[in-house]
């Protein structure tokens, strides 16, 4: 993909409205004038990964803030806009620059990373050095989405089980329209995706995620991976709700094997 000249990008940082997002319970961060990738609240840097794009060697930056509070998120602590981390863009670009050749590309992860604007300069600097793109995401912007995707070379998409799912897991009211419809703007983008639903057994039946799964296949989703809940990090109250529960309470060993988990 070619490189966006600097007038797309100033196009593209342009600030979305609450109303073109729909996000008027969450409002993503918009930046301030003058505002560049060196703003970005970055909560962690990890330098290498073979697990966060299946098949790549990535660094992955982890984008501090996010407006939904999960039950089972597994660090709570990036929920908040505000970094205590040490790490700045500045680092992550550093890096890049000495490992060419080393690394297939860089992910953004979080927290929420489309919560913040900056994310979309963090991506043109990233391709500008010549790394591929990918991005995690639970989809709760969907107009900041579509605006990157074109900055984007793969996505893993959260959908935390149907619409009328989300409220009791996110705790926002509105969010499964939110990511579903992030959902089917990614579909409809051509950028290389896949979808992750968490499996937990608090929400979760059998036929719910099953039923899940077959709504996403019938929609042209070709990949669609399970994961665990965990509740190591999560909130207690989660965590006693959950007990020793797992994805083999909600699903026998022969879904199991017929479905993809990681
Ligand atoms: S969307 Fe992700 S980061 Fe945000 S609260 Fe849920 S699990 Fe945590």
């Amino acid at each position: 993909m070619p490189t966006p000249s600097a007038r797309a990008l100033r196009a593209l940082a342009m600030p979305v409205s609450a109303a073109s997002t729909g996000s008027t319970f969450y409002p993503a961060v918009e930046p301030p004038a003058g505002a560049n990738a060196h703003d970005l609240e970055v909560a962690e840097f990890v330098p290498f990964s073979t697990a966060d794009w299946p098949g790549h060697v990535v660094a992955t930056v982890y984008l501090q803030g996010c407006s939904w509070r999960c039950t089972y998120c597994f660090n709570p602590s990036w929920q908040s806009s505000q970094s205590d981390s040490a790490w700045q863009w500045a680092d992550v670009v550093a890096w890049m620059a000495d490992r060419k050749g080393l690394l297939h590309g860089v992910v953004f992860s979080g927290g929420e990373p489309t919560r913040q604007s900056m994310l979309m300069s963090a991506l043109a600097h990233t391709k500008e050095m010549g790394y591929k793109t990918g991005l995690h995401t639970a989809g709760p912007y969907p107009a900041r989405l579509q605006r990157v995707l074109p900055l984007v070379d793969w996505v893993a998409i959260d959908i935390k089980g149907t619409p009328n799912d989300y409220a009791a897991i996110t705790g926002v009211p509105m969010a499964g329209e939110h990511a579903w419809r992030s959902l089917d703007i990614l579909k409809d983008s051509g950028t290389d995706y896949e979808v992750r639903i968490t499996v937990d057994p608090t929400v979760h039946t059998r036929d719910g995620i099953l039923g899940l799964v077959d709504t996403l296949t019938s929609q042209g989703v070709t990949r669609v991976v399970l994961q665990e809940a965990r509740a190591a990090l999560a909130n207690p109250e989660y965590a006693e709700a959950l007990g020793e529960r797992g994805i083999t309470d909600v699903l026998t060993h022969g879904d199991l094997h017929r479905l993809h988990v990681r």
